[in-house]
């Protein structure tokens, strides 16, 4: 897919699957708290396992969760899985967030986008995704963050070689205009849960399957057995 077949496509999935900002009515912690819970689960767990912190603590903010010991944390987000990765990560973050000079994730946040993200990376259990979601979705900053429909989704559309995340992000982010990426972020995470699955994609319904690559190669393959099935059947 070049660039004009992927501004095409975006424009199509853009209008298919309006925004739906998950974040909206979060804090910044919050949305770096639920961007932690949701690593390899599904939407509907890590939300259990955010409600559920919120009932066990009172309130999700830095002071409450460091002063929450791990056993209680891992006891709350139990719905949201790995609890023994998730419930260390998410106290050892609260305490790194905590000084005296107020909120510091708010300071970071308001930093710009290159020093934020790096600020971001520092904390423990930040990872690339995980800063990029927050960077995107808690502050407006103009990253895009690939998650594991995404990544699928490039490759399917043949974005770029390697499949390492920076490669995958920078890809998208150099075709896509700043003001776009959280849109489309979310537009493609829709595609991906909608029609574009990891296994079986519903290709037949799908609105950009005239720009896809993987589709065009599946018909062009499809197109050849019909050809040799077809040449074996008048030879016989
Ligand atoms: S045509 Fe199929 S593989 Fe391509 S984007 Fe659509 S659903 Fe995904």
């Amino acid at each position: 897919m070049d660039r004009r077949a992927f501004t095409r496509t975006m424009r199509i999935l853009e209008s298919r699957y309006p925004v739906e900002d998950w974040s909206r009515g979060m804090t910044p912690f919050e949305t770096l708290i639920s961007t932690i819970l949701s690593q390899s689960t599904t939407v509907a767990n890590e939300r259990r396992g955010l409600n559920d912190l919120r009932s066990s603590v009172g309130e999700i903010t830095p002071q409450r969760l460091a002063d929450t010991p791990e056993g209680e944390i891992a006891k709350a987000i139990w719905h949201a899985g790995l609890v023994t990765q998730k419930a260390p990560r998410i106290r050892g973050v609260a305490r790194a967030l905590l000084d005296d000079r107020g909120d510091r994730l708010e300071r970071i946040l308001a930093l710009p986008t290159d020093r934020a993200r790096e600020e971001l990376m520092a904390l423990p259990g930040v990872g690339p995704k995980t800063a990029d979601v927050v960077l995107a979705m808690a502050a407006g900053h103009p990253t895009f963050p690939v998650d594991t429909h995404i990544a699928r989704i490039a490759r399917r559309w043949n974005l770029v070689r390697r499949t390492d995340y920076e490669s995958i992000r920078a890809a998208l982010e150099r075709w896509t205009p700043p003001e776009k990426r959280k849109a489309w972020h979310l537009a493609i995470i829709a595609h991906g849960r909608t029609l574009c699955k990891a296994r079986n994609p519903r290709c037949g319904e799908c609105p950009v399957r005239r720009d896809c690559d993987w589709y065009q190669r599946k018909r062009a393959r499809e197109r050849r057995t019909h050809r040799r099935v077809r040449r074996a059947a008048t030879k016989d």
